[in-house]
């Protein structure tokens, strides 16, 4: 079985989802085999969870580099599994680093590149992708034409489903390019927890728009947040105000998210929103505007003051 080569994204020896939707969208490809870099004593607990989700390898490269440079140590580590093992193609989540690895990685390889897909399927000139653009107005269908496919893909573009393989772990040791330590982490600062769900994992979130008004009236949306156990997203109107920081921005410009429960407190619904979140499995909004947009896309739309009817949710919430 042709082999599809997911590349590991990992926080403090944790597996992050959208590592674990790559697979599940690997299984439909071909046969999944993780790649790990720098996980130190974590690598066999990963390596177990990465067996759950369907990855019959787990190719994993422990070293330093990994750790204290930027992207060039990976994708060293990247070209030299790719290259001897010849997958059908690399899977990678489309974050920030992640497409910088694979834009690095093509060009080592001499293949393609496809970012931001919102699915892949086999098709009969090898993987087709597929990308939403135009904020979600078109599809676009693309296949690379030369070499290994290396293609970006968006968190929750599809639910992760458990599917237990071998999770075998192979050991790799890689060497190192001269560019390897040509960029060094000088300093982290962990950001500021709120103790909420990532925005992009989470399976409800809460938003707030300009209609809430101010920073300090944020409080409403947070407290139905925790009240659910939620995320909280913004819009950006909210956030080019200063009311929310841009890291919790849901939309073309901001994260997608496809929870399963998306609530919408005071936003129109522009397309621009709709894009980073039509796709969640059931959408409620609180506007006072009949004629909002948004409610053309809800599945319960309450037409209504927020400062009323959502602080009612959260109370109502809490006594469940
Ligand atoms: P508004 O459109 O002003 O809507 C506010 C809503 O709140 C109104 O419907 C109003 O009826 C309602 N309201 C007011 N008071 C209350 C109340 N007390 N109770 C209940 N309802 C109330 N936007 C994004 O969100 N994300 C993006 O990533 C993004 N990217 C963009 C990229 C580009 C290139 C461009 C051009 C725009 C982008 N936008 C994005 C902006 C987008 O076009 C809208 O301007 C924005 O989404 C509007 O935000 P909003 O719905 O909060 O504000």
């Amino acid at each position: 079985m042709s082999e599809i080569l997911v590349v590991v994204d990992h926080v403090d020896g944790a597996v992050r989802k959208p590592t674990l939707e790559l697979l599940t969208l690997a299984r439909r490809l071909g046969e999944p085999s993780a790649v790990v870099f720098g996980a130190g004593d974590a690598a066999a607990n990963i390596a177990a969870k990465l067996g759950e989700y369907g990855a019959a390898k787990v190719y994993a490269a422990d070293a330093a580099e990994f750790a204290d440079y930027l992207v060039v140590p990976k994708v060293d580590g990247l070209e030299q599994i790719a290259k001897a093992a010849s997958p059908t193609a690399v899977l990678i989540t489309s974050s920030g680093e992640g497409k910088e690895i694979a834009a690095r990685l093509a060009l080592r390889i001499g293949s393609g590149i496809i970012t931001d897909a919102v699915d892949v399927k086999p098709g009969d000139n090898g993987m087709v992708a597929t990308q939403s653009v135009f904020a979600a107005s078109f599809t676009v269908d693309s296949t690379v034409s030369h070499g290994i496919p290396v293609i970006t893909v968006k968190a929750n573009a599809t639910s992760p489903q458990p599917a237990q393989a071998a999770g075998t772990v192979e050991n790799v040791t890689i060497t190192f390019s001269d560019t390897a330590k040509s960029a060094k982490v000088v300093s982290r600062t962990p950001r500021q927890s709120s103790g909420r769900p990532d925005l992009t994992e989470a399976t409800i979130v809460v938003s707030g728009g300009r209609g809430v008004g101010s920073a300090e009236s944020f409080s409403v949306i947070e407290e139905l947040a925790d009240a659910l156990g939620a995320a909280v997203g913004a819009s950006r109107a909210a956030v080019d105000a200063g009311w929310y920081p841009h890291s919790n921005q849901v939309g073309q410009t901001g994260k997608t998210v496809s929870p399963h429960l998306y609530i919408a407190g005071g936003i129109s619904g522009a397309i621009q929103h709709r894009a980073g979140m039509q796709t969640s499995k059931t959408i409620v909004a609180v506007n006072n505007d009949p004629e909002a947009p948004i409610f053309e896309l809800v599945d319960f739309g309450v037409i209504g003051d927020l400062f009323d009817v959502v602080p009612q949710l959260t109370v109502e919430t809490k006594t469940r």
